[in-house]
């Protein structure tokens, strides 16, 4: 199942696009990757409750964890949740990106001012991980029984490829390789202050280690 595709739309290629939109507040890549992690598990935690996935046990514990590796420059987001299925991959990764970005760039000449929320709206989120990095790779495995896991990856140009993945657990793993400008989110206490200035209130348990490290719980604790 090896597959190429293109990103760009009507000739314009749109991730140098993200790239450069919003480069003062390219923080917000982790505020849109780990909200999409606390939604996977969300939305698994539901399927549970409704009696859909009871192959899975019921003690298992769900969290976000955001793994660092300084000298590599990686940042990886990981969740327990509910992973996506090739096809899931193709409409929610590789369509939205056609969809949205049609509504994204007719937008975005009128908004340039820099609208905090606009990339959000439309549903490009995931694509803010092109704000910092240069290369994004996913490896995902859906909860469904059966399930095949799925390798996907893009340069940040135009092209992605997707191909049989190696992730044995449901969830997904999505690794950024940071860009030259982003080193940073790379450094223990800058990924730090940005999880806690975006993550904190998140609805499910969001830990920060570096690679090999002992995981660190980030959110702030209710009263
Ligand atoms: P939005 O979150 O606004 O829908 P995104 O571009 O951030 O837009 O994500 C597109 C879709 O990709 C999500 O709606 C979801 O279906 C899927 N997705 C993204 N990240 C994950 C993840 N970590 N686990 C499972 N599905 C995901």
């Amino acid at each position: 199942m090896n597959e190429k595709g293109n990103l760009s739309i009507n000739s314009e290629n749109f991730l140098p696009i993200i790239k450069k939109w919003l480069y003062t507040d390219k923080d917000i890549f982790i505020r849109e990757l780990v909200s999409n992690a606390c939604d996977a598990v969300t939305k698994l935690k539901k399927l549970m409750i409704m009696g859909e996935a009871d192959h899975i046990p019921a003690d298992e514990a769900f969290s976000v964890h955001v793994v660092l590796n300084k000298e590599e420059k990686i940042m990886q987001i990981v969740d327990n949740g509910i992973g996506m299925t090739h096809e899931e991959i193709k409409k929610y990764i590789n369509q939205i990106a056609f969809s949205g970005a049609t509504d994204f760039l007719s937008k975005y000449e009128e908004k340039a001012d820099g609208d905090n929320e606009i990339i959000g709206h439309f549903g490009l989120g995931f694509y803010s991980a092109f704000m910092v990095a240069e290369r994004v790779t996913i490896q995902t495995l859906s909860y469904k029984e059966g399930a095949e896991p799925v390798y996907w990856e893009c340069d940040g140009e135009s092209e992605y490829s997707m191909s049989k993945g190696a992730k044995e657990t449901h969830g997904t793993e999505i690794t950024l390789y940071l860009n030259e400008d982003s080193y940073e989110f790379s450094n223990e206490y800058r990924a730090r202050e940005v999880l806690q200035k975006y993550c904190a209130f998140m609805p499910v348990e969001i830990y920060q280690a570096k690679e090999g490290g002992e995981p660190e719980y980030q959110n702030v604790k209710e009263d």
